[in-house]
């Protein structure tokens, strides 16, 4: 061995070779994913791969693509050899997936690499050989028309790399990972892996790309996908996504694709995440697979070695595309039934608010949601459970209301009247466009007071209704001073409450909209006292209105156990889903669960 004494050489040809080929042919799966991109580019319809050792005995991949004449054959294997004339700077413009020339060249640095191809239909083709990149003469040889590329042996020559291998069977499940994420954008070609000898995938060609879902995640799962599309000017997105019941704390599958290629990026990411966790709390995650067709010039990709991640022009207006894609999306799926189901009487929220709020921040939705909620607050009827408006007034209001195309929005959205059932004094199922819906009756009370409280302590006061005897509540000496240190936001709250002396307090007026039954305002005091004294860190809101506004609609929302009456469902259901985020409870827990007319047929093996 030679001595490094710190003269600089030039490294031979041989050894450069090695290094330029580690970039590309990392492990067993770069080289699959490299062969059968190229066989992809050829045009194939029906794509082989067998493996043998975790692919260090062998990977192989057939196709019947386009093939290679002989004098094409003899220059595959030459570095930098590419029959698609691109730079690496218009990767994407193109429309193969090659581009630098460099795989099989790479490949045959580091293995014994085999090729036979045929470009006809005559069944004679040829064969050329590399080993540790140094190539034979071709061959004839028998071969339909396509190729088979052989690579044995890999890193035989590179015995350091090999060390730096994963167990072989942690090889063999890359491998599969990647060949379903390879196989998922090109559903019209035909792929089959087996390792071992052994079949383990076969995705026939598929109508569409949520088919080859099925194919490789499975079709119960598939079948519960939510569809969010979009489209601008300069690019589509088709996203697949787990609806909120089905999110998991440790998803199976988060794929990007752009221009068919499957890549990493941020701004898609956290976009799925953000618009996704409206619906459901943060530790739970949804498994996607998000396609994106862009303007190739509006993407860079040389911001990474391997061009695994890309850049968009503009970050921040793909994070707000694929938001608003999701957000829709989703919240369409779980979108009440069509204005033409509605029954002749209507019911109207105490307070509605503009369902889409993808493009508003919180706090001009707030104020899209007084101007359009502005006719309603004359017309109260002050009922136990919500307050109700007049069915008539909402009628004629609705060609003048000043907040114009949100309110129609809104009246498009909101929830119908439909017949609603209360299960076991807990649950509410309403049947909606494609399903029925499941209904948590005190976590979507919650939810509603939640928002209205908020909006209470932020400024503006709620209405009072006196009660009849002030309700007298005793409380430990330190719980008293909690709520009568909290007195300014009991009174935004719409509560009138006195120091009664020793260890009482009385309550004289509690919210006129929105609260429950009076003989449950002695319970519903003595819980938000809990939830306030309670510690900070125990409970979801360390924020002081945040904390109160919780602690009242826990405490004073409907209870487990509480009977509710037809017009109160559907009130709560009215005012749920004119929530600003109606999927969630102030804690987080969804407060509802649909179940797909799909889901129900394949219960019943439809
Ligand atoms: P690139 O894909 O970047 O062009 P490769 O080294 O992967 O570079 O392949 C070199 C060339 O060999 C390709 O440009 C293509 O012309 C030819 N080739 C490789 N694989 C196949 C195949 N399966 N069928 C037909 N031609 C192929
Ligand atoms: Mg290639």
């Amino acid at each position: 061995m030679e001595l490094r004494d710190g003269t600089i050489r030039v490294l031979p040809q041989t050894v450069v070779e090695k290094i330029a080929a580690g970039e590309v042919v990392e492990r067993p799966s770069s080289v699959m994913k490299e062969l059968v991109e190229n066989a992809l580019d050829a045009g194939a319809t029906r794509i082989e791969v067998s493996i043998e050792d975790a692919g260090f005995g062998a990977i192989r991949v057939t196709d019947d693509g386009e093939g290679m004449s002989p004098e094409n054959l003899k220059k595959a294997l030459l570095p930098h050899a590419t029959s698609k004339i691109v730079s690496a700077d218009d990767l994407f413009a193109v429309s193969t997936m090659g581009f630098r020339g460099e795989a099989l060249a790479s490949i045959g640095a580091v293995s014994r690499l085999s090729i036979t191809s045929a470009d006809s239909h005559e069944g004679l083709g040829y064969r050329i050989r590399s080993e540790g990149g140094s190539l034979t003469a071709l061959e004839p040889e028998r071969h339909t028309k396509g190729t088979t590329v052989a690579c044995r042996d890999l890193f035989y020559n590179v015995p350091a790399r090999k060390k730096f291998m994963k167990s072989r069977k942690a090889e063999r499940t890359t491998l599969t990972r990647a060949f379903e994420q390879l196989v998922l954008p090109f559903p019209s070609v035909h792929f089959t892996l087996s390792i071992d000898g052994k079949r383990l995938m076969d995705t026939p060609p598929a109508a569409n790309a949520l088919e080859r879902v099925a194919q490789t995640a499975g079709t119960q799962f598939a079948r519960k996908l939510v569809l969010c599309t979009a489209e601008s000017s300069s690019m589509s997105a088709t996203i697949y996504m787990s609806t909120p019941e089905d999110a998991t704390p440790r998803p199976r599958h988060q794929y990007l694709y752009v221009n068919l290629r499957r890549v990493d990026n941020d701004s898609v990411t956290y976009g799925i995440r953000q618009a996704f966790s409206r619906f459901i709390e943060h530790s739970r995650r949804p498994s996607w697979f998000c396609f994106l067709d862009i303007d190739p010039t509006r993407i860079d990709v040389n911001v990474h070695p391997t061009k695994q991640k890309i850049k968009f022009d503009d970050e921040g207006k793909m994070f707000g595309f694929i938001h608003r894609t999701v957000q829709e999306g989703v919240a369409e799926h779980i979108t009440p039934p069509s204005s033409a189901e509605r029954p002749p009487f209507n019911l109207d929220p105490p307070r509605p608010r503009s369902f889409t709020v993808a493009e508003t921040t919180p706090s001009s939705a707030e104020d899209d949601a007084e101007d359009s909620s502005g006719a309603d607050k004359g017309v109260q009827v002050s009922l136990p459970l919500l307050s109700l408006a007049d069915p008539q007034e909402r009628q004629t209001d609705k060609g003048v209301d000043p907040s114009g195309d949100k309110s129609v929005q809104w009246q498009k959205e909101r929830w119908s009247l439909i017949p609603c059932y209360q299960i076991h004094r807990r649950f509410i199922l309403a049947s909606i466009k494609n399903g029925i819906l499941l209904i948590d009756q005190h976590a979507a009370h919650e939810r509603i007071l939640f928002e209205q409280a908020l909006a209470d302590l932020d400024g503006g006061a709620s209405d009072s209704q006196r009660l009849l005897f002030p309700v007298v509540v005793e409380l430990a000496k330190s719980e008293k001073t909690v709520v009568l240190g909290g007195r300014k936001q009991f009174a935004a709250l719409g509560f009138d409450i006195q120091d009664w002396g020793g260890n009482t307090i009385a309550v004289s007026a509690i919210p006129a909209v929105g609260f429950l039954r009076e003989s449950a305002v002695k319970d519903a005091i003595q819980e938000m006292v809990e939830y306030l004294t309670d510690e900070p860190s125990s409970r979801f809101y360390a924020e002081s209105q945040k904390r109160f506004a919780a602690a009242y609609a826990c405490g004073a929302a409907i209870k487990f156990g509480q009977e509710l009456k037809q017009e109160e469902m559907n009130s709560l259901l009215d005012s749920l889903f004119a929530a600003q985020n109606p999927y969630t409870c102030p804690h987080g827990r969804p407060t509802m669960v649909r179940i797909s007319l799909d889901e129900l047929a394949r219960r019943f093996l439809r």
